[in-house]
């Protein structure tokens, strides 16, 4: 994602509670100590004021640089920032060289072209040549090991996000997503550093708004949030007669979710899948309900949504594994019916329920196009049906996102190659 856009989200959250609350204050200096972990873009966003106008107003040499202890004079709440729904990240300005092209500017100063484009309105690359003078976006700086912090502008209820780090050595770091424990993979060395990645899921009922997210590397932490986008779900409103209600068996049901979420909180280190999902069953079957349809009993408040996508198709349609992985359920039960749990590494899980026969044993290793077992209508189905869910970090996601985008995908990573 393009930290132009990140650092807009974030700074437009950040705006509207931080205008409150210096209007409640009044517009008092205000001092503030440094404490460990904290860089000035981080105090800059906590005040509401831009990290130009803290580098002015203590005369700051070097803005990569500040101490734990130091005393920093706060400006004006709003300082050097446009109160406005978008406002800028923090800018500069640079001359140009004669010859400059953009993608030599991008080079020079370590940002993305586009955003340059993005920022002094450019919609051809050759225009700059017109001008003398370019803005280009103040990045903010972390504190040492971190070299980069980079993660999904904003995250769609249901689907999956990412977070990236650059080290300057090769360090596990640790993270934290609202509640959820964040793993982090190492990816490669390049010349920016160590870089390292991690999967944020979130929930097709997810609260919309900001969520914090913590990276650390032993002592060291950086805070930022993601904001969590509404996504558009339809809701079906389930009248259930007495009877059927009793066949959801409560007991039963949790009987098997517990052993389910054994499973699914399991984490094996390796990453199985190489590039996007492919679809389990073949292409023309209709998709009767797709993941994260809103689910509410008998006039009852919304609390769950459908955790994977359906297709209808006869009993007896083969199924076939989406991605390399180890299978690690294979068995009927009582509510899912036949059920493949498949186990990506990473966290990721493929499950499919509702199977009339099952191909595979626990332990066996699968490729993509594996035939693993044949549709049905077992457990509690009302029909021949494949379900078909992704589990990350035990959280439900939107399964097709999995089969358009090849995680870790591209642009995240490539993102943390800017800093170094
Ligand atoms: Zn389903």
């Amino acid at each position: 994602m393009k930290r132009g856009l990140q650092h807009c989200l974030l700074a437009t959250f950040l705006l509207l509670c931080l205008i409150t609350a210096a209007q409640a204050q009044g517009a008092a200096p205000q001092q503030h100590t440094v404490i460990a972990g904290e860089t000035l873009a981080l105090i800059a966003e906590r005040y509401g004021v831009s990290v130009a106008a803290l580098v002015a107003a203590n005369q700051i040499a070097d803005p990569n640089l500040i101490i734990v202890g130091q005393q920093l004079t706060i400006p004006a709440a709003g300082a050097g920032v446009v109160p406005s729904a978008f406002s800028p990240p923090d800018v500069i300005r640079v001359p140009l060289r004669p010859g400059d092209t953009l993608s030599r500017i991008a080079r020079r100063y370590d940002v993305d072209p586009t955003e340059i484009m993005a920022l002094n309105g450019i919609d051809r690359p050759r225009l700059i040549e017109l001008e003398d003078e370019i803005l280009l976006p103040v990045l903010p700086t972390y504190p040492r090991p971190f070299l980069a912090f980079t993660h999904s502008a904003g995250i769609v209820q249901g689907q999956t996000g990412v977070a990236a780090v650059t080290l300057a050595n090769p360090e596990q770091p640790g993270g934290q997503f609202g509640e959820q424990t964040l793993h982090f993979v190492y990816r490669d060395k390049t010349r920016a550093g160590y870089r390292y990645w991690a999967l944020l899921p979130t929930g097709a009922l997810a609260p919309p708004g900001p969520r914090p997210l913590t990276v650390w590397v032993g002592e060291t932490r950086v805070h930022s949030s993601v904001p969590i986008l509404a996504g558009v779900y339809e809701t079906q409103y389930i009248v259930l007669p007495p009877a059927k209600g009793e066949l959801l068996q409560p007991a039963r049901q949790r009987n098997e979710l517990e052993i389910l979420t054994q499973i699914w909180s399991t984490v094996t280190p390796e990453k199985q899948w190489r590039g996007p999902f492919r679809f389990p069953i073949a292409a023309g079957f209709l998709s009767t309900s797709p993941y994260g349809v809103r689910r509410s009993y008998n006039q009852g408040p919304v609390r769950s949504f459908h955790e994977g996508t359906d297709w209808s198709a006869a009993q007896g349609t083969p199924i076939w594994a989406p991605a390399a992985g180890v299978v690690v359920l294979a068995e009927m039960l009582d509510v899912r019916g036949g059920g493949v749990i498949i186990d990506h590494g990473l966290g990721v899980y493929s499950n499919f329920w509702h199977l009339s026969a099952i191909d595979v044993q626990p332990g066996q290793r699968v490729q993509p196009g594996d035939e693993i077992g044949d549709v049905g209508t077992t457990g509690l189905s009302t029909g021949a049906h494949l379900h078909w869910e992704i589990r990350v970090n035990g959280v439900a996601v939107d399964p097709l996102q999995w089969t358009t985008l090849g995680f870790p995908y591209a642009p995240m990573i490539a993102a943390t190659e800017k800093a170094g």
